[in-house]
């Protein structure tokens, strides 16, 4: 990639953009005819995705840029409607590029399939009944989704939970068998929901116990994703604060979203902002991933901060996450969706796992960029100079009105709509 043709990118016209893209060897000069159009999703399509389906939703896709991830260079797709995400995730990424980079590590990737079961009478036999049986289990389970068996994957484990009744919610003991599965390069969800359709009645044969249901967990934890920086504080200085300063401040605010449940959700709100972008643009099921992450948010007992950031012995900021992430680059709608297709490219066609490394490190940075903010300046000064134009948009200016409106409201004290309106009028009446 030839990243210097990417500088001023925000700066320049759409029809830039795309030729710096090309310039920088990221797409291919035949890419940019009728770009637009190339990337919309065909009626036809979309009417066979879902169902009652009337017409597409647009947002708008960007890139996030900087990202140097484990000595790779990324130009990140992101998907979103909230200004600012895309310029604070490409100004982290900046910083975080001059200090080597993300790091990451990727768990190999396993997901959990469930069977639920009730009137299990006596759930220690059951457990060991099941437990001597594993490899029966195994067998089909994969015998009901031989292709990925020969893709080199399929069922792997067997593991029991036994839930104990609960009065106060008035619910009856289950006796719950986990079947661990790896989908490989897919999220999995319909290969594992077909496994485990299929062992039901077996599981029931052995426990005597009566199914509820076999599905996915979306809990994957066994599919985490850890992304890692270090940052020296000679790139943290901002405005009047010191790059020790800054350091300080940003541990003491991933200190308090670590206690605080109130903080939490809006500091995890932030990662989430990048990580669904992402999730989006490539395709992936941002509900399955969110569901997740934010349950892993509680593992401890409380809803806590999913980053961490710590002072390393020599000084440097270090930041560090782990969520589980189980995307996929093949299956559901990501070889469908011609964005999804597009978003596959301009990454490289990377495999799951390192999807996986993209994702993660783009809330990481996403984290960063926020706390950053929010010790230093604040976070509605940047937030507020994007948010103008969609006021600008918001109050009906167009064409160069937005640019015009947007610059005058930024000087303004009372930044709103009524401002806008109030800037657009002046503005047609010159
Ligand atoms: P698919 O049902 O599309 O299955 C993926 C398919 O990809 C496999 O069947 C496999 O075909 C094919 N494939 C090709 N190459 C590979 C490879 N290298 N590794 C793995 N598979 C490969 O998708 P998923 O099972 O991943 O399910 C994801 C979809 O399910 C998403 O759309 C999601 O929204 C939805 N969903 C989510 C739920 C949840 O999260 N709770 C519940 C239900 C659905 P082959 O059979 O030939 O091996």
């Amino acid at each position: 990639m030839k990243k210097e043709y990417l500088n001023k990118f925000y700066q320049k016209t759409h029809e830039e953009r795309l030729h710096a893209l090309v310039s920088a060897e990221v797409i291919l000069e035949e890419d940019t005819s009728d770009f637009k159009r190339k990337l919309q999703l065909p009626e036809e399509t979309a009417n066979h995705m879902i169902e009652n389906q009337i017409s597409t939703y647009e947002l708008p896709l960007g890139i996030g840029l900087n990202f140097f991830i484990d000595q790779k260079e990324y130009v990140v797709p992101m998907a979103t409607e909230e200004p600012s995400v895309i310029a604070a995730a490409s100004s982290a990424a900046k910083i975080i590029r001059q200090a080597g980079g993300f790091k990451t590590s990727i768990q190999e990737r396993t997901m959990i399939g469930q069977i639920a079961l009730k009137d299990v009478s006596n759930m220690k036999e059951a457990e060991e009944i099941i437990l001597q049986h594993e490899d029966q289990i195994i067998e089909k389970a994969n015998q009901a989704h031989p292709s990925i068996v020969k893709r080199g994957g399929g069922a792997r484990s067997v593991k029991v939970r036994q839930i104990e009744a609960d009065e106060q919610y008035n619910a009856p003991a289950f006796f719950v068998i986990h079947i661990h599965i790896q989908t490989l390069e897919a999220m999995g969800a319909n290969i594992i929901n077909t496994m485990v359709e299929a062992v039901k009645p077996y599981l029931e044969s052995l426990t005597g116990g009566t199914a509820i249901m076999g599905i996915l967990s979306n809990y994957a934890t066994e599919c985490l994703a850890t992304a890692t920086c270090h940052i020296p504080v000679s790139l943290l200085r901002k405005g009047s604060f010191s790059g020790e300063e800054v350091r300080d401040r940003i541990i003491e605010a991933g200190q308090f979203a670590v206690v605080d449940p109130y903080r939490a959700v809006t500091h995890n709100k932030g990662i989430m902002n990048g990580i669904d972008a992402v999730v989006l643009a490539s395709g992936n099921d941002t509900r399955a991933i969110e569901a997740g992450v934010h349950a892993y948010a509680t593992r401890s007992g409380q809803y806590r901060s999913l980053s961490n950031w710590s002072k390393a012995e020599n000084g440097d900021l270090v930041g560090t996450m782990t969520i589980p992430l189980p995307v996929g680059t093949v299956g559901g709608s990501i070889n469908i969706h011609p964005g999804a297709i597009f978003s596959k490219q301009l990454l490289g066609n990377p495999t799951a796992q390192e999807l996986e490394a993209i994702i993660v490190s783009v809330g990481l940075g996403q984290n960063f960029s926020a706390l950053k903010a929010l010790v230093t300046e604040g976070i509605q000064k940047g937030h507020m100079g994007l948010h103008a134009k969609s006021l600008a948009i918001s109050a009906g200016a167009v064409g160069d009105q937005i640019d015009l409106v947007s610059n005058e409201l930024k000087k303004r004290k009372n930044m709103n709509l009524a401002t806008a309106k109030e800037i657009l009028e002046q503005i047609k009446d010159i």
